[in-house]
């Protein structure tokens, strides 16, 4: 059978958010990019994931010119609710750090992306199978596939990227040898749901009482998220509407206080809690970013945001090395695909200088939003061990957080996202 090959600068697996920013980033800086994904576009933008997005996340959007609608269908949040034993306290991010978040879900950030991607005239394969990658430690890699119409393909590149999500395959072309996976996994889980109801808050409201955590969050004028603390082997049919419905209500407080909107569920999930980071993000012609390189727990917020960052991280490396490389063929045009430090064809090469400096500097952040989102998940989550002991000691915490000028800024801060 014939195989079909492209070549381009860079080759990406993974047509979610951070590979399709990337793409269309690259493409701005006069560097081609050609994308696979295994699921279909339908797919991906019918899945509800993320809906919190920092501003800097916004910036970008806007930044890359790609008709994203964050400005006119996001809402803007100038803060959030934290609740404890049914007792609530603003957090105002604009008072506290200029700073504001932005509700607007990653599916249609998604969208927007692979509709900006599709009218500029983008490579990108939906639907693909049999995705393998070639080369990464050699001046030639390669990813082959089988595309939506069972034909063979093969993208032929300077540099792969893998943006394959929290269960990579491109992580795995690391090395063990020289490859850390830092894993923690949590004993909780969140059920989460999808309701038809107006919204029952215009902010976020993070709660924990004895009962555990609960989070209200929004989606649109007729379409709400929430999620409850459970037990990670829980059966979403084992929980009624009402069931479910009375304990985010008791978890917030029965007396006084918020009163859920309720309506009918159009969605049950039960979402994991995992922590990881692979070290390093760069290897040979591989680079990682977004969850392939790292993932979080939702508590903070963090994972489609750290996806961004990596990707602001990630582009202006990848313009110095692909420019480096360019240099080198004009000097030298024998030295087709090889970099500087130029071997036979299919040599091994060292990792670029930029690349492990994207590592570098990537990581720097992730780091930072591990710390906050495994704080913050601790914060809020009932754990196993609970006693009465354990409790108060949150409460203590809690006040502290929320009781205090500088308590609230760190909140905000680390919600909101830090400068790069
Ligand atoms: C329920 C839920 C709530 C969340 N809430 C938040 C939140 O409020 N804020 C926040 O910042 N983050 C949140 N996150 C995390 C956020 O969704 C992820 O961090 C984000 O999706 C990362 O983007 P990504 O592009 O790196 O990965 P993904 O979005 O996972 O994209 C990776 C893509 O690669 C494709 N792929 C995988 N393997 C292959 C292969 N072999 N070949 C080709 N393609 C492949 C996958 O199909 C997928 O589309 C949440 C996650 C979940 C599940």
């Amino acid at each position: 059978m014939t195989e079909h090959t492209t070549r381009v600068d860079v080759g990406i697996v993974g047509g979610g958010p951070a590979g399709l920013m990337t793409a269309l980033l690259l493409k701005r800086r006069g560097i081609s990019a050609a994308v696979i994904e295994t699921r279909t576009k339908d797919t991906i933008h019918h899945t509800q994931r993320a809906g919190i997005l920092e501003a800097a996340t916004v910036d970008m959007l806007v930044d890359a010119e790609v008709g994203s609608r964050v400005l006119t269908a996001g809402h803007e949040h100038e803060g959030t609710v934290l609740s404890f034993d049914g007792e609530a306290h603003r957090i105002d991010f604009q008072a506290l750090v200029g700073r504001s978040v932005w509700l607007y879900p990653q599916n249609e950030v998604f969208f927007d992306l692979a509709n900006a991607w599709e009218r500029e005239g983008g490579e990108i394969h939906w639907a693909v199978t049999d995705t393998e990658v070639h080369g990464v430690e050699t001046a030639s890699p390669r990813i082959s596939f089988t595309d939506a119409h069972a034909a063979q393909r093969s993208i032929e590149a300077d540099l792969i990227i893998g943006t394959d999500g929290s269960r990579s395959m491109c992580r795995k072309l690391i090395p063990e040898a020289v490859r850390t996976d830092h894993f923690i996994s949590y004993p909780f889980a969140w059920f989460g749901i999808l309701c038809e109801a107006p919204p029952t808050a215009p902010e976020l409201i993070y709660a924990n009482s004895e009962l555990g955590f609960a989070l209200i969050s929004q989606r649109n004028e007729t379409v709400q998220r929430m999620y409850f603390q459970c037990d990670p082997d829980t059966d979403v049919q084992s929980w009624s509407e009402d069931a479910i419905f009375d304990h985010i209500q008791a978890v917030l407080g029965t007396e006084g206080g918020v009163q859920l909107k309720r309506g009918p569920i159009i969605e049950k999930t039960v979402l994991p809690f995992r922590s990881y980071v692979c070290d390093p993000l760069s290897h040979g012609r591989l680079v990682l970013a977004g969850d392939a390189g790292h993932t979080v727990p939702p508590t903070g917020a963090k994972g489609l945001n750290l996806a961004f960052a990596d990707v602001r991280a990630l582009v202006p490396r990848v313009e110095e090395f692909i420019t480096e490389l360019r240099e080198n063929r004009t000097a030298d045009p024998a030295k087709g695909s090889e970099g500087p430090e130029s071997k036979e064809p299919g040599a091994a090469v060292e990792t670029p200088e930029a690349l492990r400096r994207y590592s570098r500097t990537a990581l720097d952040r992730v780091w930072k939003a591990q710390n906050f989102s495994y704080w913050a998940t601790n914060l809020l989550h009932r754990q196993p061990e609970e006693n009465p002991f354990t409790h108060q000691r949150r409460r203590g915490e809690f006040e502290a957080i929320t009781g205090s000028v500088y308590g609230q800024a760190y909140f905000a801060d680390s919600y909101t996202g830090w400068s790069d």
